[in-house]
């Protein structure tokens, strides 16, 4: 891995941004800069697309005039666009130690061996599927397109459960690696907490004995989101006793409790939609990134807009991890056809992983 050189980081902001915007009006349609929800503001206003990494990943699969796609997310947001991405293309995530905590709490060869373990469990006649949120590395999504699963995303979770226990023919999902998408969406399509369990990959076969796996629906991987996890309960009562008619929206990689007494949750995308539709003068306390409230703040001057609990410290450390001096870095890179931080996921994996991808985007479109 190389670091960034020294002289990006002794440059000033507006120096940065000078040289910034030069490179992006010099590179012109040869580069295309995607920046996810969470980015910082100085970043994310380079990007020539916004959204959340299912909206990013579409982009990814159908932008071609590009040479490079710049991705100013996380390593998995940039595996998935290189993925769908051409074959001619080349991605580039400016800051190769901008990882995702969740994501690495799976890899592939644990998955792999939980998909044994359950499946042995459970017994004859029934069939345990891998649904890998996208949040994911390529290897382990791509254990899961090999093993007939899917991903999916926090906007198309409900759609992929009920095709794989439906269409897909599974009678088990194992759902990794985040636990509290997995049993919020449970919960959303009607079943109980009592449908799911926690496999723990630390313990032989998950920590769980055969008449436990045979009576759950859904095996949830023991992993989560260090910055969706933060939110509490008592949060939400302080935010409903200090502002009177509040409404709550709460992203669903929160623990259940918080997700049961809030008044919506949603992905990041039906956040925005949300907020962008309600009243004039509404008041909302919002559980997501702190980054993407404090701008949603700004930009809707006409409500009032609270980060849900001000004081958790809801920011997501990995994703700023891409900053002004790696982001000048790797345009000057590419301006100079020597490209840095490159992501290339091996071809066998990719393969694999699209099945899986694709799986997930038939479920959309059926
Ligand atoms: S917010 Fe959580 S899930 Fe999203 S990139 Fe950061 S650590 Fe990963």
């Amino acid at each position: 891995m190389q670091d960034l050189p020294n002289e990006y980081c002794e440059l000033s902001s507006d120096e940065l941004h000078a040289r910034i915007a030069e490179r992006k009006r010099e590179l012109g349609a040869r580069l295309c800069i995607l920046g996810h929800h969470y980015q910082r503001d100085e970043v994310i206003r380079y990007a020539d697309h916004r959204g959340d990494s299912l909206k990013l990943s579409q982009i990814a699969s159908r932008q071609r005039e590009a040479k490079y796609i710049v991705f100013c997310g996380v390593h998995f947001m940039a595996e998935s666009a290189d993925i769908l991405a051409g074959e001619d293309q080349i991605v580039c995530l400016p800051n190769l130690r901008a990882g995702c905590a969740m994501a690495d709490q799976a890899d592939e060869d644990a998955v792999a061996t939980a998909l044994k373990e359950l499946s042995a469990l459970a017994g004859e006649g029934e069939t345990v599927m891998p649904v890998s949120y996208v949040n994911s590395t390529a290897a382990v999504k791509a254990v899961t397109g090999r093993a007939g699963g899917a991903c999916c995303t926090s906007s198309n979770v409900r759609n992929v459960f009920d095709w794989a226990l439906r269409a897909g023919g599974a009678t088990k999902i194992l759902a990794v690696p985040d636990q509290h998408l997995a049993r919020n969406t449970a919960v959303a399509l009607g079943y109980t907490e009592n449908d799911c369990v926690l496999y723990d990959p630390a313990l032989p076969n998950g920590g769980l004995d055969a008449k436990q796996v045979k009576a759950a629906t859904f095996i949830l991987w023991k992993g989560f989101c260090y910055v969706h996890q933060v939110f509490r309960p008592e949060h939400i009562h302080a935010a409903r006793a200090a502002t009177p008619g509040i409404k709550v929206i709460v992203h669903p990689e929160c623990p259940r409790e918080v997700v049961a007494l809030a008044d919506e949750s949603g992905s990041t995308s039906r956040i925005i939609k949300e907020i962008d539709e309600a009243p004039a003068g509404s008041a909302w306390a919002v559980a997501t990134e702190a980054n993407l409230v404090h701008r949603l703040a700004k930009q809707y001057p006409d409500k009032t807009i609270h980060l849900l609990g001000e004081t958790a410290p809801a920011n997501c450390v990995q994703m700023a991890r891409i900053d002004l001096p790696h982001l000048l870095w790797c345009l000057d890179a590419i301006a100079a056809d020597a490209p840095v931080n490159v992501i290339r996921v091996p071809k066998d994996i990719a393969a694999d992983a699209k099945l899986a991808l694709q799986r997930m985007i038939e479920t959309q479109s059926g």
